[in-house]
C-alpha cells in the first residue's frame, strides 16, 4: 500500500515530521491563505484544506489512522475517531492555534473578563471621600494544586480534543451536512486526562474554586460620576488566563438642593425681598457638613434670577487639591397680598425709584384691562377660550386726537 502523503504536502513537511515541524508548517500556510489575507476562492479552499490536514496531522490518533488509511479512513469514522470531514471548520482550528480570530492578534494567553460594578455615591460622600468596603465572590485557581487539577506531572493535555475540552463533529444528515460543537467524550469537556488516584481532592479536578474576597474601595474626595475604581487582575482566575480587572464605576445620585457642574456646585438660593432689597442674611446647608452664613450689604440689589459666587464652597478638585465654586442663582420671595395698607403702600413711592411710565401710541386703540387670577384648570388649555374673553368686549374705547387715555 502506498502512503498517502497528501496532508503533509499541503503544510509543506516530510511524511516524518515532528509536531513542532507540523505545527510551524500550518502555522506557515495558514498564515499564507488566511481569507483576511488572501480573499480569493483558491486560497479560501487552500486555508480549508491546510486547516483540515492540520487537524488530522496535529492530533496523534487521527495521524496515526491516516498514515495508516489515508483520507478515506477518516471519513469513514473509524472507531472512536470523532471525526467526519472537513467542513469549514478551518476558522476554528485557526483561531484555536492562534489564540483569536486573526494573525495580527498578539499570540499568548487570552485575557478574562472584566467585572464591572456601580458604586453609587451621595454628594456629600463625594465630597469628603470614602473608603467603601465591597465583597466580591469570585473564581479563583484552586490552592490545593495551584489550578493544574491534580498532582504536578499527572495531568496530561487530552489528545483526543487537543486540550480543548469540545471535538467538532460534522455529520451528514440526507442531502445536509451539518456540523456540530459537542463536549469531548474522552476527557468530558474538561480538556485534561487525570488519573482519578492523582486528581485534585479539594477541587476534584475542576481546577477553581470560589472565594469571597473584601475590596476596599478607596472614593477620593472630588471623585465625578464615571471615574473609575480599578483593581488590576482581580476578576475571576481560570487555568491559562490573564485574569480581567475589577472596576468600579464612580456614580453620584442627586442632590435635594445642589447641582454639579465639575468642580463647581450650584444652588437655587430663595431670599425675601426686604433681603434683596435691603440685605440681610440667609443660610446654606453645604454638602461640607458646615453651615454657610451668607451676608447681603444693604445697598446691593439681588433681582429675581441673578447669580453670585462664593469663592472656594464648591467641590474639592481631585489630585490638584483647592475648591471649586459655589454659584448661586437667586428666587425672590415677593409678599402675599394685601401685606401693607395703602398708606404705607403710597410711602414706598418715597423709597423706591418711580413707576415705569406707560407709553402707549397716541393713536392706539385702547383696551382697559383687569387683572384675574390664574386658574391652571380653566386657562391650561389653549382651546375654547376665545368665546369667553370676548364676551365682556363691549366697552371699546376709540383713541383720538387730543384723547388721552390713562390707565386708571
Ligand atoms: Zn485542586
Ligand atoms: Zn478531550
Amino acid at each position: 500500500m502506498v502512503k498517502e502523503t497528501k496532508f503533509y504536502d499541503l503544510l509543506g513537511v516530510s511524511p516524518n515530521a515532528s509536531e513542532s515541524e507540523i505545527k510551524k508548517g500550518y502555522r506557515k500556510a495558514a498564515l499564507k491563505y488566511h481569507p483576511d489575507k488572501n480573499p480569493t476562492d483558491e486560497a479560501a479552499e487552500k486555508f480549508k484544506e491546510c486547516s483540515g490536514a492540520y487537524e488530522v496531522l496535529s492530533d496523534s490518533q487521527k495521524r496515526e489512522i491516516y498514515d495508516q488509511y489515508g483520507e478515506e479512513g477518516l471519513s469513514g469514522g473509524g472507531p472512536g475517531a470523532g471525526f467526519g470531514g472537513f467542513g469549514g471548520f478551518g476558522d476554528d482550528i485557526f483561531s484555536q492555534f492562534f489564540g483569536g480570530a486573526g494573525a495580527s492578534r498578539p499570540r499568548g494567553p487570552q485575557r478574562g473578563k472584566d467585572i464591572r460594578h456601580e458604586i453609587q455615591n451621595t454628594l456629600e460622600e463625594l465630597y469628603k471621600g470614602r473608603t467603601a468596603k465591597l465583597a466580591l465572590n469570585k473564581q479563583i485557581l484552586c490552592k490545593g494544586c495551584e489550578g493544574r487539577g491534580g498532582k504536578e506531572g499527572a495531568v496530561k493535555k487530552c489528545s483526543s480534543c487537543g486540550g480543548q475540552g469540545v471535538k467538532f463533529v460534522t455529520r451528514q444528515m440526507g442531502p445536509m451536512i451539518q456540523r456540530f460543537q459537542t463536549e469531548c467524550d474522552v476527557c468530558h469537556g474538561s480538556g485534561d486526562i487525570i488519573d482519578p488516584k492523582d486528581r485534585c481532592k479539594e477541587c476534584k479536578g475542576n481546577k477553581v474554586a470560589n472565594e469571597r474576597k473584601v475590596l476596599e474601595v478607596h472614593v477620593e474626595p472630588g471623585m465625578r460620576e464615571g471615574q473609575k475604581v480599578t483593581f488590576k487582575g482581580e476578576a475571576d482566575q481560570a487555568p491559562d488566563i490573564i485574569p480581567g480587572d475589577v472596576i468600579f464605576v464612580v456614580t453620584e445620585k442627586p442632590h435635594k438642593h445642589f447641582k454639579r457642574s465639575g468642580d463647581d456646585l450650584l444652588y437655587e438660593a430663595e431670599v425675601d425681598l426686604l433681603t434683596a432689597i435691603a440685605g440681610g442674611d440667609f443660610a446654606i446647608e453645604h454638602v461640607s457638613g458646615d453651615w454657610l452664613k451668607v451676608t447681603i450689604v444693604p445697598g446691593e440689589v439681588i433681582s429675581p434670577g441673578v447669580r453670585k459666587v462664593i469663592d472656594g464652597k464648591g467641590m474639592p478638585v481631585q489630585k490638584y487639591g483647592g475648591y471649586g465654586n459655589l454659584i448661586i442663582t437667586f428666587k425672590i420671595k415677593f409678599p402675599e397680598n394685601h401685606f401693607a395698607d395703602e398708606a404705607k403702600l403710597k410711602a414706598l413711592e418715597d423709597i423706591l425709584p418711580p413707576r415705569t411710565e406707560v407709553k402707549i401710541p397716541p393713536k392706539a386703540h385702547i383696551d382697559d384691562c383687569v387683572l384675574t387670577e390664574f386658574d391652571p384648570v380653566k386657562y391650561g388649555n389653549n382651546n375654547n377660550r376665545r368665546g369667553q374673553s370676548y364676551d365682556s368686549d363691549d366697552e371699546d374705547h376709540h383713541g383720538g386726537e387730543g384723547v388721552q387715555c390713562a390707565s386708571q
